[in-house]
């Protein structure tokens, strides 16, 4: 069985370990007898988002992003069409970002998301940056543990990852995190969060097995390091609240 990842500007956005995402996608598909073949997009002039199953975007500093906008811009319909199709991605923080209507720097430049998506981040000069462990209480995939730092606080109506329980998530207001629509996943966990969540990396793999394969028995792996990892943090993070 293969898969296609297109992993877009791998060279611009990857903050605070992302790069891992990709790893953890590869070896538990490897695990599995999956071969996941990983394409680096860093121009996005001639490529299909159909030719792929699923893709991930990276967080980036404020000036990544504005360098990778353009680069975006060029196929926001093929953006939109593969989201609206049920194609698994993973966005981290600025990459999920782009997805909105607008991000606006601490600096107060408003760069153009995609706007596939309703929603809109802005950054203030008079409040501080959003940093630290954070703790989410997700009904679909448990605890999510990971890392977050951003200047961005994004507000929507979508549904969310999950409660937060410690550290801020979305923005410092609502205790939401991240964002889940068709199989497209926004969240500002760094860390990486996939190796240490391996319920949110299942759900994307399976995502796309179903979409190319139909209804594809997913093999069960053992998880115990994974979620040692996982519960370590949480409990660490809920015991300091
Ligand atoms: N530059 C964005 C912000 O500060 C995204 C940062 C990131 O990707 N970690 O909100």
């Amino acid at each position: 069985m293969n898969l296609k990842l297109y992993h877009f500007m791998p060279d611009k956005l990857n903050l605070y370990g992302d790069i891992g995402n990709v790893i953890a996608l590869k070896k538990r598909c490897e695990w599995r007898g999956i071969n996941l073949e990983i394409e680096n997009i860093t121009d996005t002039s001639n490529i299909k988002l159909s030719n792929c199953d699923m893709f991930f975007i990276g967080g980036g500093s404020d000036r990544e992003q504005s360098i990778a906008t353009e680069q975006f811009a060029k196929i926001k319909n093929e953006f939109k069409a593969a989201i609206e199709g049920g194609t698994p991605a993973l966005t981290i923080c600025g990459g999920y970002q782009f997805l909105g209507e607008y991000y606006k720097t601490v600096e107060g430049e408003k760069l153009p998301g995609l706007n596939i998506l309703d929603f809109y981040t802005e950054s203030y000069k008079d409040k501080p940056r959003l940093i630290g462990n954070i703790l989410v209480e997700s009904e679909q995939f448990g605890d999510i543990v990971g890392f977050e730092n951003h200047g961005g606080r994004t507000f929507h109506n979508y549904g969310t990852l999950g409660d937060v329980v410690v550290g801020y998530g979305n923005n410092d207001s609502d205790k939401k995190e991240g964002l889940l629509y068709n199989n497209l996943i926004g969240t500002y966990l760094h860390g990486a969060i996939l190796p240490k969540n391996p319920n949110v990396t299942d759900y994307l793999i399976k995502a796309a097995l179903e979409n190319k394969y139909g209804n594809y028995e997913f093999p069960d792996i053992n998880n115990d390091i994974e979620l040692d990892a996982n519960r370590y943090m949480a409990d660490i993070l809920r015991n300091k609240k």
